[in-house]
Order: C-alpha cells, then structure tokens, then sequence
C-alpha cells in the first residue's frame, strides 16, 4: 500500500546519527531513542506543520494542561526486518484505529490517517538502520498525544501535540511472571476508560503493582471493579487461561483493552482448531481448575513481550503453581506470531505491512 499526504512533512536533517554509540546487544527497553521523532501540532481546529526532526527534549510551560489534567493517549506498535533487510510493522491500521478511539475518549481531536502512515513510512525510512535483523529484535514504536494548551483551568485544551519516538528493542524475557489477582484495587471501571490507552490508566496501576512487587510478584490480574469476581487483563497484556484444552479469555469491554496480540492469538487457535472462549471467567473457576490440575496455562498476550507465560498466582494469600511446559500454546502462538512478525512463515491474514 502506498500512502500519500495532504501537507508533505517537512524534514529537519540531523547532522550526524547516534547510532554508533548504542549497543545493540545490551539495550535497556524503552530508553535508546533513534535519531529522529515526528511531531504535528493541533492549532486553531486543525492539525498543521507535521515535521520529523532530530529527537530531543520538548520546551514547555509548567502551565501545560497535560501535567495537570492527564489529557494523554498513546500506542505501541513495532518494526521488524527480515534477513534480506526489509522493513514491516505489524497491523499499523490497528494502531492508528486504537489510537483514535483513545483520543476520542480523552477529548482528544482524532489525528489524520494520512499524516499517520506518511509519518511511519518516513521515520521508519530515515532510521531503517535503527531496525535490527534476527530473532525477537524490533523497534519499538510510540505514538502518543497531548494537551499543550497553556493554563489551568480543568477544561479540555485548545491546543495538541501528536508526536510519533522510536526506541530499538531486543528479545524481550520477562522471566518468570508470578501474578496478583486484585482483590481490593481496580483499574478501570464501567464507563471509564479502560478500554483507552490513556496515560493515567497505566499511572493509577503502579501502586498496587508495586505492593505485588513486594510479596515477590511481577504483575496484577486485574478484576472487574464491582464484585473483583471475574478476571479481566494485566498492566500491558490481555490475559488467556488455558483449562484443559480449552483457551479462555475475557470480552473486550468499557475496562479491557482491545489489544492486537490478543485478536492475533484468537485468530491463530482458530486456526489451529484449538477450542476458544471469549468469555468472561470467575476467579473461582480459576481456582477449581488449578485444584483438580485442569488449570494447564496462564499467559499474557500484548505488544512488547509478544506472550508472557504465567508461573504462578496468588488469591487471598494462597499461592498456586501453574505446571511448566515447553510446548503448550503460549509457546507456540509466541513463535507463530514472532514467524510472521520477522517474515519467516506465510500471512494468511494479511498482518504484515511492508514499507
Ligand atoms: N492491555 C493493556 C492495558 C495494554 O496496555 C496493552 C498494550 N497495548 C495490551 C492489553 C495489549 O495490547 P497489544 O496487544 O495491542 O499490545
């Protein structure tokens, strides 16, 4: 698909890159930044000046609306490159639909499709050296945007800005992921926001993380916000149970993100006749099957650890251990997904995007 846009983004070239001085091999998730960043602002009713420029800080009033109100949304999505140098993302459209719904719900104007993608192709074209070949490589890719009006006054803000960074990414292994299931904090709640990626949804969770960080766990399950009864998703990652041959997972909702791993990893059983439920499932039902040794996988589904296998959670001070396995469904949906992710397996459904 070619793309083309209304307003040519206009580019300021960095005068010498800095990718000499990143070690590829040792890379911190989220803190190495490529050479350059988009940027667009939303100014009297209309997004306007879409620029790549080199990546550096931003010079702000302490009185900007976003410091004050949270009036901010964001994505991550990433770029891959296969062996012969070719660059894809995967399901952008999902990205830049998500994004907008996000925006939506936070008052956000929605953000253009073609200075999106014209966006991507460009960035992706100046820092392709930024994308590294082989396994579990990729770059991370973080659109977001924000409230620049100046003032404070609890209103939504006039003014906006819609910047797109990029962040090189190794293979990423969680380890091992003990989980919390919430019982007294929640993280969304109906008509809230949930099912937006709002910057303070992620704010709000890191104190109870934290708490669970304490006893030893990595992660909270959260639940839903009325009777903590049914299991819902975890800080970045939607949430599968395996019972038997069974794979579960919650509907999409007010308080669940939609995410695109997610979608993926149902689409990928149907495929292989595995049988799935989107329903939504109690913390008991849970807890029996752990107890009759039905319970064969918990995992984790979500852009920046792919699939996170679960090794154990924890309900009202009670442990339970989740047998280890290599070759259940969160292995192999992890290598499914990562072949067509890096171009080493057929798309059936089309999920590539090549630039
Ligand atoms: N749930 C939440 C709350 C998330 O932040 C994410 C990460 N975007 C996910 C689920 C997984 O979504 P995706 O597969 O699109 O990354």
């Amino acid at each position: 698909m070619s793309l083309t846009a209304n307003e040519h983004i206009s580019i300021e070239k960095i005068k010498k890159s800095k990718i000499d001085q990143v070690d590829f091999d040792k890379l911190t998730f989220g803190k190495n930044f490529t050479d350059y960043m988009f940027e667009c602002d939303y100014k009297d009713g209309k997004w306007q000046n879409p620029t790549i420029k080199p990546y550096g800080n931003l010079m702000l009033s302490p009185a900007t609306k976003v410091f004050h109100y949270g009036q901010a949304v964001f994505e991550g999505m990433k770029a891959y490159k296969d062996d012969n140098g070719e660059v894809f993302l995967f399901r952008p459209e999902e990205n830049f639909k998500r994004i907008n719904i996000s925006s939506k719900r936070m008052a956000i104007p929605e953000f253009p499709r073609e200075f999106f993608f014209e966006a991507l192709h460009t960035l992706l074209q100046l820092d392709k050296d930024w994308v590294q070949p082989g396994d579990g490589n990729s770059l991370y890719i973080r659109p977001f945007a924000m409230a620049t009006e100046v003032g404070v006054s609890a209103a939504p803000s006039d003014e906006y800005k819609f910047m797109i960074l990029m962040a090189p990414a190794q293979a990423y292994y969680t380890g091992d992921v003990r989980v919390v299931i919430a019982e007294k904090f929640s993280r969304s709640a109906d008509g809230g926001v949930g099912y937006a990626k709002a910057a303070g949804n992620y704010g709000a969770q890191f104190y109870p993380t934290n708490l669970a960080r304490e006893k030893g766990f990595q992660q909270v399950i959260w639940t839903d916000s009325n009777e903590h009864k049914y299991l819902e998703e975890a800080g970045t990652m939607n949430v599968f149970f395996r019972i038997n041959d069974t794979l579960i997972t919650a509907p999409i909702s007010d308080r669940i993100l939609d995410g695109v791993t997610r979608k993926s990893v149902l689409k990928l059983a149907e495929r292989a006749g595995i049988k799935t439920e989107v329903r939504r499932i109690q913390v008991s039902e849970l807890i029996e099957a752990a107890k009759n040794n039905e319970l064969m996988e918990i995992f984790g589904a979500g852009t920046a650890a792919v699939i996170s296998p679960v090794s154990a959670f924890s309900y009202k001070e009670t442990v339970y251990d989740i047998p280890k396995t290599n070759d259940g469904y969160a292995v192999r949906f992890k290598k499914e997904l990562m072949d067509i992710q890096q171009n080493r397996a057929e798309d059936p459904f089309g999920w590539r995007y090549p630039l």
